[in-house]
């Protein structure tokens, strides 16, 4: 496969890939299970009611018969809190905010496992909906992430490689279908109008009009620049996470949260006693 040979990713490097339950995690375990790599699955499970217990049920009926071994921890565990309870305490977008979990959470428990490099199932689509979304918004502090491999520049963070990035959506539901693997269907129940969503969706429409849009929009880019080498990542005073400033968001987002409990927890007329 291209982009381990790209990368210099032998097969001698252990590899934890990152298991949602969705098509594309569960193509790339595949393929790099075929390809003779030693992989562990990392399931993050997001306590939603339905959808978190489904999407354990596809990857123990991929994993199981194939022989493959994986790992789940709940994000209650990793966090204090699930997706809903976050969802109750905060009016902040539960995308975004769970993105931002997920990420942190994979490489926490990556570095935990013992592993050094973390493996996603981002598409060409994801990627190219991620690129147009940060143009649009003039996001260009990320354009330094927009890459499919990243270097570890921090001693709690793994390297990251996404193998998949130059594989339409399409063409992933086809290898699914052509190796017999039984992804989870269902969509998150918390994600309906998700910016990500529409992002692939007006990329989908520029596709129809004119092929090609999505390759030429994400490979020109990619292609072209400089692979990231470094970073000037801190510590997170709280948590020993990387961070850019004192605390991660992760940390303060908790406190906001631990907030929000806290004067939950005052019965009324308190501050007047
Ligand atoms: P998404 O952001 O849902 O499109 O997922 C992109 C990739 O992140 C997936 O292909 C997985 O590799 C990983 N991922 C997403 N959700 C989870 C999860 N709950 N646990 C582990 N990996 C995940
Ligand atoms: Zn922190």
């Amino acid at each position: 496969m291209r982009a381990m040979k790209k990368f210099g990713i032998s097969t001698q490097t252990p590899l934890m890939v990152a298991v949602s339950g969705g098509k594309d995690s569960l193509a790339i375990w595949d393929l790099l299970n075929e390809l003779g790599y030693t992989t562990k699955g990392l399931h993050l499970s997001l306590g939603i009611e339905r959808f978190s217990e489904a999407s354990l049920q596809a990857i123990d009926q991929f994993a199981r018969p194939r022989g493959l071994s994986w790992v789940h921890h709940s994000l209650e565990e990793g966090f204090g809190y699930s997706v809903p309870e976050i969802k109750k305490r905060s009016r902040r977008k539960i995308c975004s905010l769970c993105g931002l979990l997920k990420r942190q959470m994979l490489n926490r428990f990556t570095i935990q496992e013992g592993f050094q490099l973390l493996v996603t199932g981002h598409n060409l689509d994801d990627e190219a909906g991620r690129l147009m979304g940060n143009i649009l918004r003039h996001r260009t502090q990320y354009f330094a992430k927009q890459y499919p491999f990243l270097p570890s520049t921090h001693p709690r963070l793994p390297a990251k490689l996404k193998p998949l990035y130059r594989l339409e959506s399409y063409e992933i539901r086809t290898y699914c279908e052509h190796r017999g693997i039984a992804p989870l269907t269902m969509k998150c129940p918390l994600s309906r109008g998700a910016t990500s969503h529409a992002f692939k969706e007006a990329l989908d429409f520029l596709e129809n009009v004119m092929p090609g849009t999505k390759r030429d929009f994400l490979f020109t880019y990619v292609d072209r620049r400089e692979p990231p080498t470094h970073d000037d990542f801190g510590t997170c005073a709280r948590c020993g996470e990387p961070t850019y400033m004192d605390l991660c968001s992760v940390c303060n987002l908790k406190m906001t949260l631990e907030e929000v409990d806290k004067k939950e927890e005052k019965p009324a007329g308190e501050e007047l006693s």
